[in-house]
């Protein structure tokens, strides 16, 4: 099957490819994704059977409270996040190759968003 979709990291430590449909972006403002990613997270989603390692030599896990958020260890990219018992992946947006082809979707968790950028309104 030809993948939909590809990405990686900065470094190119971390390449993937996705053969199955992708889920919209959507953006979690919860403190968790802020500390991550320095910002709020923007992400789509996967079937984890849809995606897959092309190279993955520095890609590390870091696990809290069943759920793993999946990062380079080279350059320090934040890829991935799962959450036991899912049959999905996250993966961050910004890390997809260009055309994605994805539209913007839902803001979530806005009531942790930052006190240092504008609050999106309320879904
Ligand atoms: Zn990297
Ligand atoms: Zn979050």
């Amino acid at each position: 099957m030809s993948p939909r979709a590809a990405g990686g990291c900065l470094c190119g430590a971390v390449r993937y490819q996705v053969n199955g449909p992708l889920r919209d972006v959507i953006f979690c403002h919860c403190t968790r994704c802020r500390r991550t990613h320095g910002h709020f997270a923007a992400y789509t989603a996967c079937a984890r059977d849809d995606l897959e390692l092309v190279e993955q030599r520095s890609l590390r896990w870091y696990e809290s409270d069943e759920r793993r958020r999946g990062f380079c260890n080279e350059c320090g990219a934040s890829l991935f996040w799962e959450r036991a018992g899912r049959p999905t992946i996250s993966i961050s947006a910004g890390t997809l190759d260009e055309p994605t082809g994805l539209s913007p979707g839902e803001h979530i968790f806005v009531a942790d968003a930052g006190d240092y950028y504008e609050r999106p309104p309320s879904q």
